[in-house]
C-alpha cells in the first residue's frame, strides 16, 4: 500500500525532468538537409523503430559527423543488423548512434581493424580499450547500406547513456519541417471477452475514417453498438514535409464520454521491451496488409514505457446498460501537430447476437506458465513462461513427409499470433540414417515464401532448435558445401586491386568466411545482400611477388568450401 502511494507521487515528478525543453541541442549529424525516410516510433516487424533513418539521395558515401563532441563509446561491424556502427558517448548524457555505415574515418578504422585481426574476425563489436576523443562536427564515417538496411541511408539514434533507452530524436531540435498533421485511417473496436458483441459479432470489427488536414470522422451511416467489455484502437500514420515516406505519430489519447481511456507517447522507449510492440499493434493486421493499428488497450505482456500514466482499467471500457456514448481520438506528431476523430457509439443492455462457438484446438496454453506438448514420438515443443502474450487455443496439424523433408511437416498454430521469447522444438531423427544426421538442418515455411533455415542439435534421437515464430517445421538436409566464385582466379594484382569472391549456399546459409594470405590469417569483408566477400590489397601484408590466398567458407551445417589462389603482386 505504502509503496503504491509513494510510486503515485514519483512518476509525475520523474516525467518533469524529461520536459521538452530540457533537452540538450545536437549538431546534424549530416552537412546536407535532413530528410527522413523513417522516423521514431514508426512501426516495424517485431519492434518499434528507435532512431531516424536519414536519407542520402539513394547513393552511398555522403560524409556523416559528429552531432557533439565526446569519445567512442562502441565500435560495432556485423554483416547483419546495425551492420557497421558508431556509438559515440558525450558529457551531456547522451550518446548518439550512427549505422549502416560504408566505412570509418581512419583513425577510428585504424581502432577497427586492431581489434578485427586481434579477434580474427570481420564482425566485431567491443568498446576501445584507450580513448577515442571526437569533436563536435568530425568527420566520423561515410554513409553506406551494411547490414539489415534496404537501401542506403544513415541510421541515427540518441540513447540516455545509463539507461541505453532509445530516445525520440525530433524532440533534440534538428532542423527539420513538418506543419503535416497526422493521418487518420481506421477505427478497430475489439471483443475482450468471449461475451463481448461489437455490432452483434465477437469478432473485433474495423470502421473506414473520412476526413483530412487533422479533422477525421466515421463514414457517414456507419452505426457501432457494444455489449460487454471492449478495447478501440486506430490505424494512425504522420508524414512529413520532404518526404512521402509513412512514419510514425507521437501521441495517441482516447478518451470517452469526456474521461480519459488512454495515453500514450513515444519520448522514449527501451530495447528490453520493445518486442512488446506484437501485442501493441493489431499483429494480425500488421502482418497482412501493414496496418498500423495502435491499441488503446494493454493487453497481458504489455510492458511498453509510453503510457502516461498507465490507463485505469488497462484501457479497458466497459458500460452496464444501454446508452449512447460520445468518443475522441487526439493523435499528434513530434511537432505537436495536431489530429482529432470524433465518434459515437452504442452500448446495449443485452446481447444483440449470438456467442462465437470455440474453434477446436488441440491444446489450451496459458501465458503464465511454462507449456509443452508432444505428438506421438515424433515431436516435442515447449513454450517457456511468459512467451505468449495471452492465453492460446494451440492448433497442430501434420503433413506427410515429402522427397525434399526428413521428416513430417509439423504446422505448429500460425504466423499470426506473436511470441515474445523462443520456443524449443524437437523432432525425431529416429528414421533419418546416422549418416545423414550431422547434415540436418530445420526448415520453417511461412505462409507465403519459401523456407527460412535454422542449424539444430543433434541430442540423442532428437534435433533441437528454437523459433520466435509459430508456424510450419520440418527437417532437411544440407550436404552441399557453399559455392565460392573467384573474380579474378589468380595472377596479376596491383596494391589497389579488390580481390573479390561471390559465396551462396542454397540451404542452411553461410555461418562462416575465412581468409588466409601467406598462411596468416586476413581480413575479408563481408556484405550478404551482394553475397560477396573481399579485400583490397594495399590493406593487407601481400607481399611483392608470389602470393597464396586461402579461402574457406563454411555452412551452418558445417559443409566447407576451402579453395587457394596465387596472385602475383
Ligand atoms: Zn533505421
Amino acid at each position: 500500500m505504502i509503496r503504491y502511494f509513494i510510486s503515485l507521487l514519483f512518476i509525475p515528478f520523474a516525467l518533469s525532468l524529461h520536459a521538452q525543453d530540457s533537452l540538450p541541442k545536437f549538431g546534424s549529424p549530416v552537412d546536407f538537409p535532413i530528410i527522413l525516410s523513417g522516423n521514431f516510433a514508426e512501426m516495424r516487424n517485431n519492434h518499434f523503430h528507435t532512431g531516424l533513418d536519414i536519407k542520402t539521395g539513394g547513393a552511398e558515401g555522403k560524409r556523416i559527423i559528429s552531432a557533439d563532441e565526446g569519445r567512442v563509446a562502441r565500435i560495432a561491424v556485423s554483416p547483419y543488423g546495425y551492420g557497421r556502427a558508431l556509438y559515440i558517448e558525450h558529457p551531456n548524457g547522451y550518446t548518439t548512434v550512427y549505422a549502416h555505415l560504408k566505412s570509418f574515418s581512419d583513425k577510428i578504422n585504424a581502432v577497427v581493424k586492431a581489434e578485427q585481426y586481434a579477434k580474427k574476425s570481420f564482425a566485431v563489436d567491443f568498446t576501445p580499450t584507450e580513448t577515442v576523443a571526437i569533436s563536435k562536427g568530425e568527420l566520423i564515417a561515410l554513409s553506406g547500406n551494411t547490414g539489415g538496411s534496404g537501401g542506403p541511408h544513415l541510421h541515427f539514434e540518441i540513447r540516455e547513456t545509463d539507461t541505453e533507452r532509445p530516445q525520440n530524436p525530433l524532440l533534440f531540435g534538428f532542423d527539420i519541417t513538418d506543419n503535416l498533421p497526422p493521418v487518420m485511417r481506421g477505427l478497430r473496436f475489439h471483443p475482450l471477452t468471449d461475451t463481448t458483441l461489437i455490432n452483434g459479432k465477437n469478432e473485433a470489427q474495423s470502421f473506414v475514417l473520412t476526413g483530412q488536414s487533422g479533422k477525421y470522422a466515421i463514414k457517414a451511416g456507419t452505426k457501432i453498438s457494444v455489449y460487454g467489455a471492449f478495447g478501440v484502437s486506430l490505424h494512425a500514420i504522420d508524414f512529413l514535409n520532404a518526404a512521402s515516406n509513412k512514419c510514425g505519430v507521437y501521441e495517441v489519447m482516447l478518451q470517452v464520454d469526456g474521461r480519459e481511456i488512454c495515453r500514450q507517447d513515444f519520448r522514449e522507449l527501451d530495447f528490453s521491451t520493445n518486442r512488446h510492440i506484437n501485442c501493441y499493434k493489431d499483429f494480425e493486421s500488421f502482418r497482412k496488409n501493414g496496418w498500423h493499428y495502435h491499441k488503446s488497450f494493454l493487453e497481458p505482456g504489455n510492458e511498453l514505457p509510453i503510457y502516461r500514466p498507465l490507463p485505469p482499467d488497462n484501457g479497458i471500457i466497459s458500460f452496464s446498460g444501454q446508452g449512447t456514448h460520445t468518443a475522441e481520438y487526439e493523435v499528434k506528431d513530434a511537432y505537436g501537430n495536431l489530429s482529432k476523430l470524433s465518434f459515437e457509439f452504442e452500448s446495449l443492455g443485452k446481447p444483440n447476437g449470438t456467442f462465437a462457438i470455440p474453434e477446436d484446438f488441440e491444446a489450451y496454453f496459458s501465458r503464465e506458465r511454462e507449456n509443452t506438448y508432444e505428438y506421438r514420438d515424433e515431436l516435442k515443443l515447449k513454450i517457456p513462461a511468459k512467451s505468449l502474450y495471452r492465453d492460446l487455443s494451440f492448433q497442430f496439424s501434420v503433413q506427410m513427409k515429402t522427397a525434399q523433408t526428413m521428416s513430417e511437416q509439423y504446422a505448429l498454430h500460425n504466423e499470426f499470433t506473436p511470441l515474445d521469447k523462443q520456443i524449443e522444438l524437437e523432432i525425431s531423427v529416429r528414421n533419418v540414417k546416422p549418416a545423414l544426421r550431422p547434415y540436418l538442418v530445420a526448415a520453417r515455411y511461412p505462409i507465403a515464401g519459401g523456407p527460412a533455415f535454422i542449424p539444430v542439435v543433434i541430442e540423442g534421437d532428437f534435433a533441437k532448435f528454437k523459433s520466435k515464430e509459430f508456424g510450419k517445421f520440418t527437417l532437411m538436409t544440407d550436404s552441399i558445401p557453399p559455392t565460392m566464385t573467384a573474380e579474378k582466379p589468380g595472377g596479376t594484382v596491383t596494391s589497389t586491386s579488390s580481390i573479390g569472391f561471390t559465396i551462396n549456399d542454397g540451404r542452411s546459409g553461410i555461418r562462416s568466411h575465412e581468409a588466409y594470405l601467406n598462411g596468416e590469417w586476413v581480413l575479408m569483408e563481408y556484405e550478404p545482400k551482394q553475397k560477396r566477400i573481399w579485400l583490397v590489397v594495399k590493406d593487407t601484408d601481400f607481399k611483392k611477388g608470389s602470393n597464396k590466398l586461402e579461402v574457406v567458407i563454411t555452412d551452418n551445417c558445417g559443409n566447407q568450401n576451402r579453395k587457394s589462389f596465387t596472385y602475383t603482386l
